[in-house]
């Protein structure tokens, strides 16, 4: 049944596609990489079939992903008072996630297109695609231009397999299927260089970042019997080697990739003062990480999530660990307090 549903909805969205002349594509804040290859696989596919499409910058990118805009430059802002015909949000599961620039609003729209694999997605477009069993908003894509016999040219490709990659942690995490590993081989056939997007992605990086990551690292540390592991970027290392918070993207990485490790936090003081990023990974889909980003008003994927909460580094941490060693027990892991290790790192 799921199945002839994300059928139809599919058809839906590509007679949307023709029907149509002017879109607005967006993703989410603090971009990644399945957001921004989604994002500019699809403008490219839509400017290429002739349709005015605007696809707006979602706030500062990770440098690493700047190349598969090859030179060009995104909108910061939309003309305003206009009435789109389609708005397409992409790996958007709620509307806190909308570009900053937007005010909380979805340009006004006669068809608002949902595609996301998100299970928590709560927007209600007029075709919604939400596909949780999906790697990526990437690999949804790249089944959707073969369903509808787009052309997929080496540039589209080369950002839906940069999505792909990206969102399955290079094809380590769970949702590393046979389902995302053929469609990223198809992309291949459609001329993606994979060790060029790698280079790109994974070997692009300033000595700046390696700096950063050598003050953070100096914090991690593990808790619950090491079954928890966590690690902080705070305000006074990003000003210390001068970089901004982007540059900790894939920190997260470290303490999940401990032995033993069931749950992995990564602490990031960005923007004003007191206000902490948390991100959260799971190894396992008992110990559900989002509904503890949710108690936090943040969100994301039972084994992937995030939250901003503001606060001190010792409360926030506090509260977190708090958190999660309830989840842990929930999952019949128990996690008493007791085994708690280290105090907050002030770095
Ligand atoms: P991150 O830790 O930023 O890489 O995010 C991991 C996952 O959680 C991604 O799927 C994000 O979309 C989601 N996420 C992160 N932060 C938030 C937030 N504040 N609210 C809702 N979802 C979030
Ligand atoms: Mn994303
Ligand atoms: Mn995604």
């Amino acid at each position: 049944m799921k199945h002839r549903e994300d059928a139809s909805a599919r058809d839906r969205i590509i007679s949307a596609i023709e029907e149509n002349d002017v879109f607005v594509i967006l993703t989410h804040v603090s971009p990644d990489g399945d957001s921004i290859g989604s994002l500019v696989a699809l403008w490219r596919v839509l400017v290429h079939r002739g349709k005015q499409c605007f696809a707006l910058f979602p706030g500062d990118m990770p440098p690493e992903y700047l190349f598969l805009l090859g030179g060009e430059d995104l909108p910061r802002s939309l003309p305003s008072g206009q009435k789109w015909d389609v708005v397409v949000l992409l790996d958007i599961p709620s509307i806190s996630r909308l570009p900053l620039s937007l005010n909380r609003q979805i340009p006004p729209c006669k068809e608002l297109i949902n595609i996301d694999h998100h299970e928590s997605n709560d927007i209600r477009g007029t075709i919604n695609w939400v596909d949780p069993s999906a790697s990526s908003v990437g690999e949804m894509l790249c089944h959707l231009l073969e369903h509808a016999r787009y052309d997929v040219s080496s540039e589209v490709a080369t950002a839906l397999y940069t999505a792909i990659l990206t969102d399955t942690g290079s094809f380590r995490f769970p949702n590393t299927t046979s389902s995302s590993l053929r469609a990223a081989a198809r992309l291949v056939t459609y001329g993606v260089n994979p060790a060029r997007v790698a280079q790109h992605v994974y070997g692009s990086h300033s000595l700046r970042k390696f700096q950063l990551l050598g003050l953070a690292l100096a914090t991690l540390q593990t808790c619950f019997s090491g079954k928890v592991a966590y690690m902080w970027v705070t305000r006074k290392m990003l000003d210390e080697v001068g970089v901004s918070p982007v540059e900790a993207d894939g920190f997260i990485n470290f303490p999940r990739e401990i032995k033993g490790v069931e749950v992995a936090i990564l602490f990031k003081q960005e923007g004003p003062e007191g206000e902490v990023k948390v991100s959260l990974r799971s190894k396992r889909r008992n110990v559900v990480v989002s509904r503890v980003a949710e108690m936090f008003h943040g969100g994301g994927h039972p084994l992937a999530a995030g939250c901003t909460l503001s606060g001190s580094a010792e409360t926030v941490q506090e509260l977190i660990l708090k958190a999660i060693a309830e989840e842990l027990e929930q999952a019949g892991m128990a996690a008493s307090a007791s085994s708690l290790s280290g105090s907050p790192s002030k770095g």
